[in-house]
């Protein structure tokens, strides 16, 4: 399975040159001049399982845009369910 689009791996590995993933590129770039730090979009599932919760990240990007038009569509997908979705902002460091 390809990674996602607005991530690194695939604008490097992929060459995907779409929107989201020059964004991974051109924030992946300016983290590496500006202290390493760059804000990763996450969308995170809650999954109840045997009475308790497991948490997956279902999908990760640094394009806002991208990461909150999958939200959309992740929470539709999980509206009737017991699945919890929640989005998070996380600032990180990308490897290397
Ligand atoms: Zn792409």
């Amino acid at each position: 399975m390809l990674p996602e689009h607005g991530t690194l791996s695939r604008y490097a590995n992929q060459k995907c040159r779409c929107d989201p993933c020059k964004q991974a590129n051109t924030a992946y770039h300016r983290a590496r001049n500006n202290g390493g730090v760059i804000t990763v979009y996450r969308i995170v599932l809650d999954i109840p399982i045997d009475g308790g919760h497991r948490e997956v990240v279902d999908f990760e990007s640094v394009s806002e845009r991208q990461a909150r038009k999958e939200l959309r569509r992740v929470e539709r997908w999980y509206a009737n369910s017991d699945v919890l979705v929640r989005f998070e902002e996380v600032e990180t460091a990308p490897g290397g």
